[in-house]
């Protein structure tokens, strides 16, 4: 009996000498990350994230680090080990989801249960061109009230990719989801948060939604 205490505690001490060391490793990773602006072994980074996502944070932000950089290394990590399928999707098999906020206050959309908010095309908020344009390219467009619509985008429309927008919270979320039914997926952070007309890089949103695409020739068709 003794002996099995002893074998439990020696497995149990190993355990912890080893989330220790996962947890320090990430943490080193992410200051790699921020110094340098690469993103090294992207896999393993990732999955520490995954694993222990909120004791490297705690431990990222005591040594200093600003949260949005923290955020933004996040999304890079898991957008770089995510682009290679994500570009071989063709755009009429990806979908794009975009957040309610990024609307106009004045947006008279209403919303439906099956596809998030159904976009009139008012012309109030940038969405109607981007729209316009995305969807000439074959892409389906979904503006969503909050992350856990991302699983009714997924089992409804059934995308083989996704490009999603949103505030770090609701974009981490999405990312994971799609990530655990293995949809390559891309991410973009919003600017500003406060869910009332937030703002987003566009240009940098066109380069994701032309990734993998030809632009030459999507200007000739
Ligand atoms: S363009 Fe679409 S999303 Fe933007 S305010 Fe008008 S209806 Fe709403």
């Amino acid at each position: 009996m003794i002996l099995a205490f002893e074998i439990i505690g020696k497995i149990a001490f190993f355990i912890l000498i080893l989330v220790t060391f996962l947890i320090i490793f990430g943490v080193l990773l992410f200051l790699i990350s921020f110094k340098t602006g690469k993103y090294p072994i992207p896999g393993i980074f990732s999955g520490l994230i995954d694993a222990f996502y909120s004791p490297i944070r705690f431990i990222v932000e005591k040594i200093g680090l600003d949260p949005k950089h923290f955020n933004s290394i996040v999304v890079d990590v898991k957008n770089s080990i995510n682009v290679d399928n994500f570009k071989k999707i063709p755009p009429k098999e990806r979908a794009i989801v975009l957040p309610q906020c990024l609307r106009s206050i004045k947006c008279p959309a209403k919303l439906s249960s099956v596809n998030g908010i159904e976009c009139v095309k008012c012309g109030s908020c940038y969405i109607k061109e981007f729209k316009e344009k995305t969807e000439a390219l074959g892409y389906r467009i979904f503006i969503l009230p909050g992350g856990t619509f991302v699983k009714r985008v997924l089992e409804g429309a059934r995308p083989k990719a996704v490009l999603g927008i949103a505030c770090f919270n609701d974009l981490f979320e999405g990312i994971r989801i799609c990530e655990k039914v293995r949809i390559p997926v891309q991410g973009v952070l919003l600017k500003t948060t406060g869910c009332v007309e937030t703002l987003v890089d566009w240009d940098e949103v066109w380069e994701k939604v032309f990734l993998g695409v030809d632009r030459n020739e999507t200007k000739s068709s």
